[in-house]
Formats: C-alpha cells, structure tokens, sequence
C-alpha cells in the first residue's frame, strides 16, 4: 500500500479544494489504489460527509471507451467475490475482467476514478427534466423487451399499460403514470438533500444520456459528462507518465490518452 501511499495523500489533498477528481491509473493497480485512499476517507468517521460520500460513490470509468464498469465487475477486481460465484443479475464478463485486468469491451489496461461531490446548488430543475426523461426513455426500452402489454407498478401494484410510466433510480423500479408524477414531484427536495438519492450514477447518466440526444459526437458527450469548466483534478497514479506522453497527431492533438484526456476535459493543449 505504501506505493500509493503519495496518490493517496495527493487525492485527499484534492478533495479538500476540488469539486471533481479523476484519478488515472492501470486497471490492476485500483484495487491498492482504492484501499489506500479509502482507508484515510474512513478514518474521518463523522466530519466530511460530503467528500466521504462522494468517495464511497466514485465511479470507474474505462479510459478506452469510456464505458463505466459495473459495480459487480469492480467487486470481484477486489476479491471481495470469488472466482466461480455467481451473481444474480449482474452483468456478465466480471470474471473475465477481474482475471485479465482489461476492459471487456475495448481491452484497455487503464481506468478513470471519477469522483464528483455534488452539493445540493448543483442541482437544477433542469435535472429533474432530464431524469424524468431517461427514466422513460429506460421504460420504453425495457417495454421492448416484453412480450405481455401490461406489467404491474412496482410502487402501488397498479397494472402499467404497455410503453407507459417511467423505470426510476438504481433500484429499477417500475412507476405508473401516476406515481411517476409524484416521484418528479419531490425529485427536486430528494436530489437537493441528497444529489445521490436516486443511485450514484443515476443523474450522471441520466445527464449523459441528454448530451447524447443532442450530440451526435460521442466523445462530446463525455466531455459534458465530466464537466468542461477545466477545474477538474488531474491526478497522475506514478508509473504511468510515460503513457501520458504519447506523440502528437495529425490534427496537433497528442494522440493516445492525453489525447483523450484533453478531449475529455476541455483543455487545451
Ligand atoms: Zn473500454
Ligand atoms: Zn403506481
């Protein structure tokens, strides 16, 4: 743990000032990673709620394709399941990742932790919108995989017609029309008093998914995913600065994950 130890320092260092931090590092490494930096948020025990939250809900995202990993890919890279169990409905090739140490859908060896403290003025009406939104686009979606034209409201067992209501949150539960409305009636207070009511990346990707609506360029839409105020934190896990310097292309834009980075983040080069 002791080879983190500076990350680690540097990271909660950044946590004090930044709203955003993301930490690049080689897939293999987050597990120490993670726990040398958990093990200093832990100790804060009742004082910075705000930041040992944000933490605890930190996402990892491929530096490749951008793709966040799934929380049960991410378990099984810590050990915390073991190879050969199995995990009711998580989402298959965790073993795989866990044992190559590879992104599965685009074989990068490295990983962004994006860490994002939320405070209840980042929040706008704008928000609840967009969730309301993605929350329909998801029951649409998850209505297109059913055969039956009916399903029941997971809120009040009211039966749901087919193409209506809306599927909320990370618990995935199914809204009629009318719960739907009262759930984006008090979205607003939820997500003011607590911006991870409903799931750590609910509103990140409820946001994403808007930019992606309204840009066609994918990689836009990530830059608006991770802000491009260019205030974000770039920390740098040790051994990998030679990667970060990889020759420029051909539009002047360094290629390989600076490259990417800047594109990422807005900044220039
Ligand atoms: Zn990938
Ligand atoms: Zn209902």
């Amino acid at each position: 743990m002791s080879e983190y130890r500076t990350t680690a320092r540097e990271f909660l260092a950044a946590m004090a000032t930044e709203k955003r931090i993301t930490l690049l590092m080689e897939i293999r490494a987050y597990p120490e990673v993670w726990g040398a930096i958990a093990m200093r948020v832990m100790r804060w025990r009742f004082r910075r709620r705000a930041q040992r939250r944000a933490f605890m809900n930190a996402t990892v995202v491929c530096a490749g394709c951008g793709w966040t990993f799934p929380p049960s890919y991410l378990h099984r890279l810590m050990g915390m399941v073991g190879p050969g169990t199995m995990l009711i409905g998580a989402v298959p090739g965790g073993e795989e990742f866990a044992r190559t140490k590879r992104c599965t859908r685009c074989e990068s060896e490295q990983c962004l932790l994006v860490y994002e403290r939320l405070g209840p003025r980042d929040i706008t009406e704008q928000d609840v919108d967009i969730l309301e939104e993605f929350w329909r686009a998801e029951a649409r979606a998850w209505w297109a995989g059913r055969e039956k034209d009916t399903a029941i409201c997971d809120v009040c067992n009211v039966r749901v017609p087919r193409d209506e209501g809306g599927v909320v949150g990370a618990g995935r539960m199914l809204n009629c029309e009318s719960c739907m409305s009262r759930t984006m009636d008090e979205a607003l207070y939820r997500l003011r008093e607590d911006p991870y009511y409903y799931g750590p990346t609910e509103l990140s990707k409820a946001r994403a998914f808007k930019e992606t609506l309204t840009e066609s360029d994918a990689s836009e839409a990530m830059s608006g995913r991770f802000g491009d105020s260019g205030e974000d934190a770039l920390l740098i896990v040790d051994g990998l600065a030679d990667t970060m310097n990889g020759p420029s292309g051909e539009d002047g834009e360094p290629a390989g994950i600076v490259g990417r980075f800047r594109r990422l983040f807005g900044r220039g080069a």
